[in-house]
């Protein structure tokens, strides 16, 4: 007969018996894999591609003779940036009788992150149904459930279109520098193609992930076969397009370095169409299921007005963890939240204690992690390249991603997984081969699936300086640390606004938290039309104030990312102790920006022309 306090732990149901699973094994396990790969050099161990690896950013799309006049002209709102922030500032304030609007973009066109990457594969993995913004505006329903990226390319043309957007647009143009003018109460926007554009409103939204990185590895220059990086894909070499058949490739050996949620979607291209396929590993990545479909028409006819907005809200209000009746998505994305909350009793959410729903969501997070190591088992028949492919860390630790083909591309007898882990990535590269643990890969072409720089914005990567009232320059105003109200304006720089998640509250769906933040500066901008104010300003005790309402109750993520196995996420392993978002979510705050633009919050930004 078993020992008592034996039998009650064997019936607790957090023991191993009870649970399939050792939490203990599990924290040990995962702690020794994060020790594998953090390295001291943290973020240093990147390079951007720029300077002697500027090739690596050039535009393969655009028409590299294009010339122009340069414009020395005004208009009334200049924006910075095409992708979709870009586009929804300019919808919104075209929506709210805004008739002059440039926007300016480096990129051949519209499109953002949609017009740079073009990799075979490519797909958004959020819904398109919620990810592509006015759909409703532009009277489309997307086609696939989860879009191609030509279609989402497509998409943000049509908003152009819609929105009445190329006339005034400025393509192949970057902005390099903006001026205030105190005299006249304008800005001064200069770019590289010798343009001097006054506007009234400036509107920054140059995007989070949009600077190809490349890592430094020794030898890197050296190498003398054909190399890109996934955003600037190469078609003259590989042949093919974003469906695949690059056949080009049917000779080649081709190295692809990084497992994140870009070479999830290429792997199975080039291992169809590679003569042999090296994919060099250093941190695999969660791979779940994908369950693509096309869209029924049924469903689509069956649309009322309005429902793109309730569908978006709702995914938003699932995914960070608020209770709802109904889950419209009904996605990877939406049962991973609502898995969070499976051992804690939905009535009793509030109450538990905070130590309490802590273990309850590691446990959920253990659960979820091993249904998706027992998939890399289910799928991949060699164990010693299955075992290599399962991640050992919590799932929001790095990007999740979803895919039906990215493992079994691995039981190609034409595709080899090289793990990095051990010599913290790949070790050097030569002239013609990739070097780990002392094995050169002899190889024709190195692809580099090694992500973006992670910066907000043109504005904060230092590329876009400012200068505004006195000449002063952003970065002065911020030696601090970034001051503004809710992330989008600064006293000093009036009547600028800048998009993106600084100060404020992000999401996954991140196209649904800057069609927000668009329609708030709209309005805005809006109301100091009407009330024909000179300047948008918010007053330094009013940024003081929010800044302290960041602080104050800022979520303390700095224990979760410790743990964490490095990525961007964690700043590389080393997370950062500030955390400046927005603390009740999301949700919350886009009911806070409603509720100070209709309580007279604009009275503290809009400074009167009489008073001016
Ligand atoms: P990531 O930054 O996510 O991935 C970079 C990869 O390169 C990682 O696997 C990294 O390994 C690896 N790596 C870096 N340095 C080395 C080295 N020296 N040796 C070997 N491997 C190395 O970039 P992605 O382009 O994949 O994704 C960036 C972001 O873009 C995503 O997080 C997501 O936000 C977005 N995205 C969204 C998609 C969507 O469908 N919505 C699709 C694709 C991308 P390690 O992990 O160990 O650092």
């Amino acid at each position: 007969m078993s020992a008592p306090h034996t039998s009650s732990n064997a019936t607790h149901p957090h023991s191993p018996d009870a649970l399939g699973f050792d939490p203990e094994a599990l924290r040990a396990r995962y702690r020794a894999e994060r020790d594998r790969r953090v390295r001291p050099d943290g973020n240093a161990q990147y390079q951007g591609a720029g300077g002697e690896f500027g090739y690596y950013t050039e535009d393969p799309y655009a028409d590299p003779e294009f010339t122009r006049e340069p414009l020395h002209d005004q208009v009334e709102a200049v924006i910075v940036g095409g992708g979709f922030g870009g586009l929804l500032a300019a919808a919104r304030l075209r929506q709210a009788g805004v008739e002059s609007i440039r926007v300016i973009d480096k990129g051949g066109d519209f499109g953002g992150t949609w017009y740079w990457n073009r990799y075979p594969g490519i797909h958004c993995d959020i819904e398109s149904y919620i990810y592509l913004p006015l759909l409703e505006e532009v009277g489309y329903v997307p086609q696939w459930r989860y879009a191609p990226g030509e279609e989402i390319r497509q998409h943000a043309q049509a908003i152009a279109r819609h929105f009445d957007l190329y006339d005034n647009a400025c393509f192949q143009t970057q902005a390099t520098e903006l001026r205030w003018d105190d005299a006249e109460s304008e800005w001064t926007v200069s770019t590289d193609r010798g343009d001097r554009i006054r506007a009234r409103y400036v509107i920054v939204s140059t995007g989070t992930l949009s600077q190809a990185k490349l890592p430094g590895i020794p030898g890197i220059e050296t190498f003398k076969g054909h190399t890109f990086h996934t955003s600037r894909w190469d078609y003259a070499y590989t042949g093919g397009d974003a469906n695949g058949g690059l056949h080009g490739l049917d000779d080649k050996r081709v190295a692809l370095i990084g497992t994140g949620a870009t070479a999830i979607q290429v792997v199975p291209h080039l291992g169809q169409d590679a003569k042999h396929l090296f994919v060099f590993q250093r941190t695999p990545s969660s791979v779940d299921v994908r369950d693509n479909r096309p869209t029924d028409p049924d469903w689509a006819r069956s649309l009322k007005p309005g429902w793109q907005r309730d569908r978006t809200e709702n995914f938003l209000k699932v995914v960070t963890g608020i209770r709802t009746d109904e889950d419209l998505v009904n996605d990877a994305w939406t049962s991973s939240a609502r898995l969070q909350e499976k051992l804690i009793p939905t009535n009793a959410y509030e109450d538990v204690p905070a130590e309490e729903r802590e273990r309850a969501y590691e446990l959920a997070d253990f659960q979820k992690m091993n249904e998706i190591r027992a998939r890399v088992d289910a799928i991949v028949e060699d164990p010693s390249t299955a075992e290599k492919l399962k991640p050992w860390y919590r799932y929001m630790c790095k990007r999740p991603t979803f895919s039906d083909n990215y493992l079994q591309t691995f039981n190609r007898p034409n595709v080899t997984l090289v793990d990095t882990a051990d010599t913290h990535g790949v070790e050097r590269i030569t002239e013609n081969a990739v070097v780990v643990g002392g094995a050169q890969y002899e190889v024709d072409c190195v692809i580099f699936a090694t992500g973006f720089e992670v910066g907000i914005s043109g504005i904060l990567s230092g590329q876009l300086p400012v200068y505004g009232r006195q000449g002063v320059h952003l970065f002065e105003a911020w030696s601090q640390g970034p001051k503004t109200l809710h992330g989008f304006y600064t006293h000093g720089f009036p009547n600028l606004f800048q998009l993106g998640p600084l100060q404020n509250a992000a999401s996954v769906n991140f196209v649904h938290i800057l069609d927000e933040q668009a329609t708030h500066v709209a309005e805005v901008v809006a109301q100091a039309r009407k009330r024909r104010a000179r300047y948008v300003e918010p007053s330094p005790e009013t940024q003081d104030a929010w800044l302290d309402t960041l602080r104050k109750n800022a979520p303390d993520l700095h224990m979760f990312q410790a743990e964490c196995t490095p990525g961007f996420y964690n700043n590389e392993g080393m997370p950062r102790e500030r955390n400046e978002a927005y603390a009740d979510g999301p949700v919350a705050f886009h009911e806070l920006l409603r509720r100070w633009r209709q309580d007279g919050g604009m009275d503290e930004v809009l400074v009167e022309a009489e008073r001016a």
